[in-house]
């Protein structure tokens, strides 16, 4: 008998990125929901970089935040420095990024956890899975100490620390995080309920003493003059920003790391799982670009009450004393004391291709994963997934339609049909060219997207709801205008389409009553009306593309359909369709290894032609 019992309809277990989402999200929908987490002090911690956004990223934590979730607005609250990367580039590749101060963002996000109605947060280490039916519907969790909670839906976000185990050099820690535990009774849960799981790894950089930096050895970087917010609901960023340091590794740094590959684990054979591709440590760096002379560093203040600093660049699990002595090669960091020595952590995670593109798992219902448990890596794609598989757990409690966005709908939707169509064979990070619509998912419009599907769903306050209507207005009101308003006898919206006329250019050319109004609206819906005018063409292209892939998703394909009756199927093909199980002919269609000859068969059987 379990010395305790207690009864909710959603169970999150892990609180960090995709938890906290995930269980603000059913509760905004409704669910009375619980949020397990093993230490209470860190609520929305962030693992590594003390960062949130970037190209692609930015633009998935936009949506996050049009459809009710945390991250952006505890990113305006705790942000230290805020960039638009690629400003020079058209607004599809506009991407927002912020430097958080660590703690106040822990703080925050524990904050609107604390604060959510329908959500308790408790500290809890789950160690077992309650699961009913021959093994096919959770009901609950068992954890540290004997006591149930039980739930009609249960989403398990427990990040890098499934069998976590952590290496500098030689030396081996059972750990998830620097200074914590790992979990190895929900692995052992998983694989005894027929989960398949696998390893990846991932690295930190060692934490320099910002006293110990001679910053006049390095280039300055600031923040932007005037600083985006990235929530919706957030009008300004008032506060003071802090500036960050560039600086640059050595030939002597790269011979130092090359003389000492054997004690690094990852090349003495001690780690042999993969990593992040396109967040590689340094001494991958020093081997995959042997003719690089040197590598930046982006030296970024972890906190305004910290001299702690972030060693962006120098990822490591080398041996201490050859990161005391690469520092010592370093401009600008040749007196500076390490905080915090760098490592890199190898964990289990499940293959998403055991995933429903609603997250829930195949094999148990009522089961969800999300986060880095799923083989991604970053806080933003994690928080994505939570919101998802929360608001799908909710949803599943009161039988409502789940949510499944589509590739044209959000970066979200890119990433997950990724997930659980094609799977994962290294750390899966998002990217702007991963999306195929990618002129249609800008990080300014996502509320336009989103918002509206989000109070379909319940996840939505009221504030956003009037902010959304309010802002609709203001760009129908500058359309309006740009398509009434004429001046040499062409249309505002006419002159828009020439390259070289941008909005300051157009408003010379307004007579003058016109130009008066538009620069009273609020300039984010100038801006979205421009983007509507000045792009058309092009979104009106891609918009065929669009229609032509939903043609494709109308076709469904039964749960229960019998791949083996397709006899003239190419026997990989096969195999891979039974493994991945498409809900529609346009995801079949995204299967690598499956061609569009497949697809015809596919067709034909299902009487689709
Ligand atoms: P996490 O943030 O890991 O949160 C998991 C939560 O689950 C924690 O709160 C934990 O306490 C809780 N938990 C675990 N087990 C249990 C249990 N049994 N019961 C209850 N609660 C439990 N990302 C990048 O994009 N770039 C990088 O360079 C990078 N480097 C990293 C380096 C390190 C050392 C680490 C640890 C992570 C790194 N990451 C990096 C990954 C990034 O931290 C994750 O992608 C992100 O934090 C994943 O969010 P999550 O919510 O899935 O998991």
């Amino acid at each position: 008998m379990p010395d305790a019992v207690y009864q909710y309809d959603v169970l999150v277990i892990g609180a960090g990125h995709a938890g906290t989402e995930a269980a603000l999200a059913a509760a905004r929908i409704g669910a009375k929901t619980a949020l397990l987490t093993t230490n209470l002090d860190t609520v929305g911690q962030m693992s590594c970089n003390p960062a949130i956004g970037g190209v692609g990223k930015g633009q998935i934590v936009r949506e996050i935040d049009a459809l009710g979730g945390a991250m952006g607005l505890a990113t305006d609250a705790a942000g230290i420095q805020f960039r638009m990367l690629n400003r020079r580039k058209g607004p599809a590749m506009h991407s927002p990024r912020a430097q958080a101060d660590k703690k106040a963002y822990q703080a925050e996000v524990k904050r609107i956890v604390e604060e959510q109605e329908n959500l308790s947060l408790r500290q809890e280490a789950v160690e077992d899975l309650i699961v009913e039916g021959e093994d096919t519907h959770i009901a609950g969790v068992r954890v540290r100490g004997g006591a149930e909670y039980h739930a009609r839906c249960v989403v398990l976000t427990t990040g890098t620390f499934l069998q976590a185990l952590m290496h500098t050099g030689e030396a081996k820690t059972p750990g998830g995080r620097a200074g914590e535990g790992t979990s190895s009774g929900l692995s052992n849960a998983l694989e005894r309920f027929g989960f398949r799981l696998e390893r990846f790894k991932t690295g930190t950089p060692p934490r320099l003493n910002g006293r110990t930096i001679d910053y006049d050895r390095c280039e300055l970087q600031p923040g932007d003059d005037e600083p985006q917010p990235f929530s919706f609901l957030t009008n300004k960023i008032t506060q003071s920003q802090l500036p960050c340091h560039i600086t640059y590794t050595t030939p002597e740094v790269h011979d130092l790391i090359r003389a000492n590959l054997s004690r690094a684990p990852m090349y003495s054979g001690q780690i042999n799982t993969s990593g992040p591709r396109y967040c590689p440590s340094i001494e991958d760096k020093i081997v995959r670009f042997a003719d690089k002379q040197q590598h930046q560093l982006f030296l970024e203040p972890e906190g305004r009450n910290t001299l702690e600093v972030y060693v962006n660049g120098v990822s490591t699990s080398l041996p201490r004393d050859v990161q005391d002595a690469m520092f010592r090669m370093i401009p600008g960091c040749e007196n500076a004391q390490i905080m915090r020595y760098g490592y890199a952590v190898e964990y289990d995670y499940a293959p998403p291709d055991q995933l429903r593109p609603t997250l829930e798992t195949k094999k148990i219902a009522g089961l969800y994963f999300a986060g880095q448990i799923n083989g991604t890596t970053g806080y933003e794609e994690a928080g994505a997934q939570g919101l998802i598989a929360g608001a799908n757990a909710a949803l599943a409690v009161v039988d409502r339609e789940p949510i499944v966005l589509s590739r044209d709908e959000a970066y979200i939707g890119v990433l997950i049909d990724d997930l659980v169509t094609c799977g994962v064979d290294e750390p899966y990070r998002m990217f702007t060219s991963r999306a195929e619509y990618r002129l249609l998912l800008r990080q300014d419009n996502a509320d336009r997207r989103l918002t509206p599907l989000g109070i379909a769903a319940g996840l939505v306050s009221k504030e956003r709801q009037e902010r959304l209507r309010q802002k609709l207005g203001h760009v129908d009101r500058v359309a309006h205008l740009l398509a009434t308003t004429r001046s040499n006898g062409k249309s505002l919206e006419e002159h828009l389409r020439r390259p070289e006329i941008d909005w300051h250019a157009l408003l010379e050319i307004t007579p003058q009553e016109s130009a008066a109004e538009l620069a009273a609206i609020d300039p984010e819906a100038c801006a979205q009306a421009l983007f509507d005018a000045k792009y058309a063409g092009y979104v009106a292209r891609q918009q065929t593309e669009v229609d032509r892939a939903a043609r494709l998703a109308e076709k469904r394909i039964p749960d229960s359909f019998d791949y083996a009756r397709i006899v003239q199927m190419r026997h990989e093909a096969r195999e891979k369709l039974e493994r991945v199980r498409p809900t529609n002919l346009a995801q079949a269609s995204r299967i690598s290894g499956v061609t569009p000859a497949d697809i015809a068969l596919l067709m034909a059987h299902l009487g689709a032609i």
